[in-house]
Formats: C-alpha cells, structure tokens, sequence
C-alpha cells in the first residue's frame, strides 16, 4: 500500500507540472487532483475504477503519460539508458526479468525513479554498482527505499586501500539493514534474466589509485542483442580487459566514463566493435565528456551513437526479424 501511495504521489506530482506548464490540460489534471487526492491511499473504490486510472487518464491528456515516450518490449532482451544528467544508470532486461547498472546521481535520483516506474519496473533482480562514485552509486540510497532489489553486485574496494567512499559505506549499511543480499563477484559470475544473462567479465585492477579502476565490466547477452559496459575504466583497465582473453564482442556498448578520452581506447572498440554507443552524460558538463577523440573512435569501428545528454533516455532493442537492432529514444536531438 504505501508503496502504490508513492507512486500515485508520484503521478499527481506529474499532473501537478503540468498544472504549471499546459492550459486546459492542466486544467483537467488538476481538477481531477482535487476529486481523488483525499482517496489516495484509503483503498477506497472510486466510480468508473481508481484514482491511478484516472490520473493516467489525466496525464494522457496532458500529454504527459508514459513520461519518457520509451517503451520496454515486452518480451525479449533490450538495453536502455536512463537520463541521469552526469552519470550513469542502465536497466537491461527480458520479459519483466530487470537488473540496474548503477543508480545515477543523488540529485537524479527522483528522476531515475520515476523513470523506472514509468516504464513499469517494479522489482530488480540484480542491482549492479560498478564503483563507489557518487556519479554511480549517489541514487542507490533512494533507489533501494523505493524499490525491492534481490541481489547487490559490488566493486572489490579492497583493490583500492588508500581510498574510502562514506556514501559507499553508508550505502551498505542501509543494504544491511534492510536485508539485501550481494557480493563482490569474481570473473564469470552470472545472472539469468528472463531468456537472457547478465555477467561479470571484469573485476577492476589490484592497486589501482583511483576507484575508476576498479570499476566492474558486465556484458548482458540475450537473443539478438548484447551489451557491454565497462564502468568508468580507463585506458589501463580496458587494456587489462582485453588482455584477460573474456568476450568483450558486443552490439551495444556504454561509452566508457561518458566518453572521457582517457577511456574507449582503439583497443577495446577492436575488441567490442559495438553497432550502437550509448552515451551516459550531462548537457553541458563540466567535464567536456564526450570527448571528441572517442566520438572519432566510434565513428571509426562504424557505431552509432546515442547520447542521453541530447536524446534523454536511450532504449535498443533486437530487430523483430533478427537482422540487427532498433533504438529509441525520449527525445529529439536538436543536432539531429
Ligand atoms: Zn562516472
């Protein structure tokens, strides 16, 4: 019950915006606001159904309903990419199976929430935190009030002695609190979801000086399509990667530390050659990310590139017929 409050919160807060932004649909989401706030929550039966169905009525209206314009298939394998401003966050998944590859940033964390509910996920099997920067963990606190999550894969922190992470520790205190179960995994640990599989390919450098390098690489195969992503690795990590022999050969690939030009080496691409790079990054970031030189890169090995700074959220998914991939995305690029 409190859980299904929440996301009826979360739909009205929705219709609230639209309140501000849209005239007669705003109109109509806030009078019916006004009629089924007071049952929201109660279990109170309301005529011609429930306070949700009305809200969802409403936000159609209004344009607004489902928020991001993306839908997940619903069988079959795909890979999409949230819009976490500067971070990341991907959700892969088969058939309601789902697993998060880190959880974005504390301040975009109601979004990526919302994003999840949005696209109808209300449960993970697998939550992945590929390094302990608040760029990838900073939503894990929320994202684990607000929804059940089975199994936490974790970065081997004892690669990195000299560093320590409070979000990070205070992050698995709360898991332990709240009695979810997860490990730091080893090479070849793997995760059935749905008809596909998600597993670790790699556990990040000894010694490394900076938690970047020990960022956990995981590839996720399932008919039609597979997907790698490395974290934020740099050069060496990804030469380390290569060098170990697993599979890195994938259709789909996160750009490495939002395309930083000390990640997506030549090396790795010859060894990934994706079809499709997705882009994790703010607009207008500080740091510059992408950078050009792996832009470059990706249009050597023939990728297309999606970027969630300029399209929002970034969804592919096998082609029907099995000859290649299909990709959406939430929004436009002004570029395009
Ligand atoms: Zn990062």
């Amino acid at each position: 019950m409190a859980k299904s409050f929440r996301k009826l919160k979360r739909k009205a807060q929705k219709a609230l915006k639209a309140v501000q932004n849209i005239g007669a649909g705003a109109l109509l989401a806030a009078v019916f606001i006004c009629i089924f706030w007071p049952a929201m929550g109660t279990g109170v039966d309301l005529p011609f159904g429930g306070p949700e169905e009305w809200l969802d009525r409403a936000l159609d209206v209004t344009g607004l309903a489902p928020a991001s314009g993306v839908q997940l298939p619903e069988s079959g394998p795909f890979v999409c990419a949230l819009d976490v401003g500067q971070g990341d966050a991907v959700l892969v998944g088969d058939s309601g199976h789902f697993a998060l590859i880190d959880t974005g940033t504390p301040a975009a964390a109601e979004e990526m929430i919302a994003a999840l509910d949005d696209l109808g996920v209300d449960r993970l099997e697998v939550l992945v935190l590929t390094h302990p920067h608040e760029d990838h963990i900073g939503g894990a606190s929320r994202l684990l009030e607000e929804i059940p999550v089975e199994w936490m894969v974790l970065p081997d922190v004892d690669l990195c002695p000299e560093l320590s992470s409070y979000t990070y520790e205070k992050l698995l205190v709360q898991a332990n609190m709240q009695e979810i179960p997860g490990a730091v995994p080893s090479t070849g640990d793997s995760f059935a979801l749905g008809g596909s599989t998600l597993s670790v390919v790699g556990t990040g450098l000894a010694g490394a000086k900076d938690y970047n390098q020990i960022s956990l690489a995981v590839r996720f195969d399932g008919p039609g399509l597979s997907f790698l992503a490395t974290g934020d690795a740099e050069e060496a990590l990804e030469l380390a990667l290569v060098a170990s022999g697993v599979s890195l050969r994938a259709d789909v690939f996160k750009a490495g530390h939002h395309g930083s030009d000390t990640s997506n080496s030549a090396a790795l691409l010859a060894a990934v050659l994706p079809k499709v790079v997705l882009v994790s990054c703010g607009a207008d970031n500080d740091y510059g990310h992408p950078h050009q030189g792996p832009l470059a890169r990706f249009g050597m090995v023939g990728a297309q590139v999606l970027r969630t700074d300029e399209q929002g959220i970034l969804l592919v998914t096998p082609r029907e017929d099995g000859a290649g991939l299909t990709t959406a995305v939430s929004r436009e690029s002004e570029a395009a």
